[in-house]
């Protein structure tokens, strides 16, 4: 479904992705994992085309991410950031309408399609006709992922969407989240840095480093076949710490 094939992202000083090659089979979730500056964010921001690789080259489905069909391509892609990126002047429901009225889609299908969806990420109310600094952290990501899913896209792509949102929070959203990943069968990609986080979303775990993917696998291969030292120090920093009294 997306396919990146030798991908390269340079910015001015750092080379951020090097010679990605990744494919992404529709209907799965993968979830793409590193430390902090690996390039996560920035292959998705080149999955969506708001940065155009400096070599090699993107599908999506079978058309080619080129300037040509960016927008048309946008279209069948969801996009979720760590701080929701909603518009702060627009309501949750115009945040959320936003584009598909742009679009001219029929009122009926826009009312009917924003009803469907937040029953999907369980919001309902008067919390809806409010502005983003008027709802919770937790609130406003699942309006963001309402937003991100309203043209129906056929890949959604989640960049840390659960980092900034307190345990509790997290932990509801999260169980709601994959129920919706496996209602919808869309292919998702979602960044984290947590790897319990990473295995319990994912088919599939894309691990990186310094703009280079060091394993792709399930849970089971990371732990069991670590690719090399880094993975397995990489997993290693990821155990619970030991308490220091019991
Ligand atoms: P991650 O999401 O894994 O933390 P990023 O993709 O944001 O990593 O960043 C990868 C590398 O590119 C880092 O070294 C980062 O400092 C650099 N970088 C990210 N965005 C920019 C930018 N707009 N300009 C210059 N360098 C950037
Ligand atoms: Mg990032």
């Amino acid at each position: 479904m997306i396919a990146f094939d030798g991908v390269t992202y340079d910015y001015e000083r750092v080379s951020a992705l090097r010679d990605v090659t990744l494919s992404l089979d529709r209907a799965t979730t993968t979830a793409l994992i590193g430390p902090s500056g690996c390039g996560k964010s920035t292959l998705v921001k080149v999955a969506v085309g708001l940065l155009l690789p400096t070599r090699g080259r993107v599908r999506i489905g079978e058309q080619a991410l080129d300037p040509a069909h960016l927008t048309s391509l946008r279209h069948r892609i969801g996009y979720v950031i760590q701080s929701g990126g909603l518009f702060p002047h627009l309501t949750a429901r115009q945040n959320v309408t936003l584009c598909a009225r742009h679009l001219r889609r029929p009122g009926t299908w826009i009312s009917e399609r924003f009803q469907m969806l937040a029953d999907l990420v369980r919001l309902s109310g008067d919390l809806l006709d409010r502005y983003p600094g008027q709802i919770s952290g937790g609130q406003r990501q699942r309006v963001s992922v309402m937003r991100a899913l309203m043209l129906d896209p056929d890949v959604l792509l989640l960049d840390e969407p659960l980092g900034a949102l307190d345990p509790m929070v997290r932990h509801d959203l999260q169980q709601d989240l994959r129920a919706l990943f496996d209602r919808l069968q869309k292919t998702v990609v979602l960044v984290t840095h947590d790897l319990s986080e990473a295995a319990f979303f994912s088919d599939r775990i894309v691990l990186m480093r310094e703009g280079r993917i060091v394993q792709q696998g399930t849970y089971a291969d990371l732990r069991h076949a670590p690719a090399d030292a880094f993975v397995r120090a990489f997993l290693a920093a990821q155990q619970p710490l030991a308490p220091r009294h019991e």
